[in-house]
């Protein structure tokens, strides 16, 4: 790692494309083990799950492999449970740009993880089937992790030094006040159960349907404020490598964050997904579908040159600095990053204007449009492009995304609580 060998504290003496370009080449070669156990048991038999090990980003060649793990808890039967499991992953894939380099992938995988998921959706829709399911998709490359999640199914990352840390949010009504704001505000109706004598029970459900989750794929009963739009979290491990715990709320309900990832510190992937779920079940009995994946992305035999003092200062300097660092600092911890987990991206809203940026690439050569969610080329004049604004009603926003399709715009409007019945035609 001589690239590390700048004067303290000075501007790199190399351009920062060089010095990326060469990390990317180190971590080739230092690429980590990835190993997985699952453990799972059914009460209601509507959690899926996706062990997917040994994906390519460029087909055949085995040194752009990354791997996907993710849980589906359904609920009002398992049809959306088993349609996601099967389509997410390529959707997903066809919506990152052909041909782009792993730094470019790991940067579009964002971007096309909120389509992905919101293209799954739009097809359930097609099918007529009322049922829903949460999703927690993770996209392990090298020591890069990608979590997108909608609804309660929980991802956490175990680090060195005993440091657990959440890399979803729960999309609960009962707990989170932002996602309640938003449903109220797009049409839904948010309140307990009611029984006799007007007495309110249990936590607080979206009607109609009683859902007690503000986001999941299908669900169509429920209303379309009842989003598809994922919370995702990149974060980059230190090459010490972590441990993540993927579960069904059935763990969650009964287990804390700390719990999980006590309860099998230390114990080889297999062993500790059924140690979770052992000790979930312990705690509060067989109350739900209950599923656990458990991922470790450890040091392959590679030796790892051991820290210089260079490299400790740096770790010293992240910990005071935290994220928020600038930007010189946070190149160099880029560069010598040990023992600490850097954030590289991490966004919530259920606005796909915020999610899909204004630069998805238009195929411009054939006088085309890609819509950014489906991705299929359409004529500009039926589709919903940066210019269109004035088409809705003269109190809204221009619309600042990238270009959408007249379906995809449809559901985009039916998400945001708008009613149909604007003009979709565009001149
Ligand atoms: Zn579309």
């Amino acid at each position: 790692m001589n690239q590390t060998e700048v004067p303290q504290m000075k501007a790199p003496l190399v351009p920062l494309a060089t010095l990326i370009g060469r990390e990317l080449r180190n971590e080739k070669i230092e690429k980590p083990f990835v190993k997985y156990g699952q453990a799972a048991l059914a009460k209601k038999g509507e959690d899926y799950f996706l062990i997917k090990p040994d994906c390519q980003r460029i087909p055949g060649n085995a040194s752009t492999s990354f791997s996907v793990f993710a849980i589906f808890d359904g609920h009002n039967g398992v049809s959306a449970a088993i349609f996601t499991k099967e389509s997410l992953l390529n959707n997903v894939l066809s919506a990152i740009p052909q041909g782009a380099s792993r730094d470019e992938w790991l940067q579009a995988l964002p971007r096309a993880l909120v389509a992905g998921f919101v293209k799954t959706d739009i097809e359930f829709q097609k099918k007529g089937e009322t049922s829903g399911t949460t999703v927690t998709f993770v996209v392990i490359d090298g020591w890069t992790v990608t979590v997108a999640s909608v609804g309660d199914s929980r991802c956490i990352l175990d680090t060195q030094g005993g440091i657990v840390s959440l890399l979803t949010v729960d999309h609960r009504l009962e707990e989170n006040a932002e996602e309640r704001e938003r449903v109220t505000a797009s049409g839904g109706e948010v309140g307990r159960l009611n029984v006799f004598g007007g007495n309110e029970v249990g936590p607080l459900r979206c009607w109609p349907g009683g859902l007690c989750l503000s986001r999941s794929i299908g669900d169509t009963d429920v209303g379309e404020f009842i989003v598809p739009i994922p919370h995702v979290k990149q974060v980059k491990l230190s090459n010490a490598g972590g441990r993540l715990i993927i579960a069904s709320d059935g763990i969650w309900d009964a287990l804390t964050s700390d719990m999980a990832a006590k309860s099998c510190r230390g114990l080889p992937a297999e062993l500790a997904a059924k140690l979770v779920v052992k000790e979930a079940l312990r705690s509060r009995g067989l109350k739900d579908d209950t599923t656990c994946l458990v991922v470790d992305i450890i040091p392959s035999d590679h030796p790892v040159p051991a820290p210089t003092p260079r490299k400790k200062q740096n770790v010293l300097s992240s910990l005071i600095f935290g994220k928020k660092a600038h930007d010189s600092m946070k190149t160099s911890n880029k560069l010598a990053a040990v023992g600490v987990v850097e954030e590289l991206f991490e966004e919530g809203s259920a606005m796909l204007a915020e999610r899909l940026g204004r630069d998805f690439p238009s195929n411009a050569s054939s006088g085309l449009f890609r819509c950014a969610v489906c991705q299929v080329d359409q004529p500009p004049s039926d589709g919903l492009s940066v210019n269109s604004g004035p088409y809705f009603s003269p109190t809204s926003k221009p619309w600042e995304g990238p270009f959408l399709c007249a379906n995809c715009r449809k559901k985009k409007d039916a998400m945001e609580g708008k009613r149909p019945g604007i003009p979709t035609v565009i001149t």
